[in-house]
């Protein structure tokens, strides 16, 4: 059983342990492919405060290894992709049925250790099967789809209204597909120029290069001086938040997205006086069905995001090489042997 540590900022270190005894309802995985994120890179060169070592990664998909008789309707050798949430069930949101909401819940490769390994042992509960139509690298994206799906839930999106999404990543480009596939219409607002020449080439009619233009002004022209009553602000995003709330209406409501140590100031009196509504939402808890749904219909095209491939047991080396730059569109495979 081999496992990637991340010992310090940029220095990893491999372990390879005899395998381990199942227990209880969990089933053991064979990892296949594990995902290469500008997040979890963030992760490998210290730019979130944790405790190490840590084991970094949470989108991965595999194969069951093994299945204790009576624990689940999986079988040896079914493709599975990892829900990376693991919520208590034990604090009031969860008694409530509110797991979404859950305040300990366990994110795997960013509040606990994460999937960097060759084979784990999982609770059931977080497997989910892949169909045959839908491959490896596609569905290792499946927890943006569903996070995504979260937002959208929370948004109750009108046919035709203009959402603005204000994103510094490819998640951005995601939402965008989504909103669209709803019938709102939004409205892609990035300072990053590579993210902004693929929304357009995915066909979203109103893509803004923060840094080029003035958002607010540009919002209302789109808009006909109306503004957007919905906005998303990815919270890892790079610019200000005074943009997102230039181009708020009144009594709008803006999503807050993930969740990052970068800081972005909106004041109360800002809020009160244009009477918004702030909601979050802070992981893709319990959308993983429908974004393998959205995923395998093609409702959600993630092809122009996945990059190269990368081997496991280099990985060191890969990530010394990597830059975030690189990682901007495309999110590298790390391939599993
Ligand atoms: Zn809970």
């Amino acid at each position: 059983m081999k496992t990637w540590f991340l010992d310090q900022p940029k220095q990893m270190r491999m372990v390879d342990e005899p395998p381990t005894q199942l227990t209880g309802k969990l089933v053991k995985v064979k990892i296949e492919q594990q995902l290469l994120t500008n997040s979890l890179f963030d992760i490998y060169l210290g730019n979130s405060v944790r405790e190490y070592p840590f084991v970094m990664a949470r989108n991965a998909v595999g194969v069951v290894s093994e299945v204790p008789e009576g624990v689940s309707m999986l079988t040896k050798m079914d493709r599975v992709a990892i829900e990376p949430y693991i919520p208590c069930d034990n604090c009031d949101e969860c008694r409530s049925g509110n797991h979404s909401d859950c305040s300990d819940i366990v994110e795997l490769g960013q509040n606990s250790d994460g999937l960097l390994r060759n084979f784990v042992d999982l609770p059931y509960t977080i497997l989910h099967h892949i169909p045959d139509n839908l491959s490896n690298e596609k569905a290792l994206f499946v927890s943006y789809v569903s996070f995504c799906l979260n937002i959208v839930d929370a948004l109750k999106l009108e046919k035709g209204k203009h959402v603005a999404v204000f994103a510094s990543t490819k998640t951005g480009l995601i939402l965008a597909q989504l909103i669209a596939y709803y019938q709102a219409v939004p409205i892609f607002c990035s300072n990053e120029e590579v993210l902004v020449a693929e929304a357009r080439k995915m066909g979203i009619l109103y893509c803004i290069n923060t840094e080029e233009v003035d958002v607010a002004k540009e919002i209302k022209i789109v808009t006909g001086g109306r503004m957007c009553k919905e906005l998303v602000f990815f919270s890892d995003s790079d610019f200000r938040i005074k943009d997102v709330y230039d181009s708020a209406a009144q009594n709008a409501t803006v999503c807050l997205a993930g969740y990052s140590n970068k800081d972005s100031r909106m004041t109360v009196a800002q809020i009160c006086q244009k009477h918004l509504k702030i909601i979050g939402v802070y992981n893709g808890y319990g959308n993983f069905s429908s974004a393998i749904n959205l995923l395998v219909t093609n409702k959600v095209n993630v092809d122009r995001l996945i990059g190269e491939v990368v081997p496991f047991e280099k990985l060191d080396q890969v990530l010394a090489e990597t830059t975030s730059e690189e990682l901007k569109l495309k999110s590298k495979v790390i391939k599993v042997d």
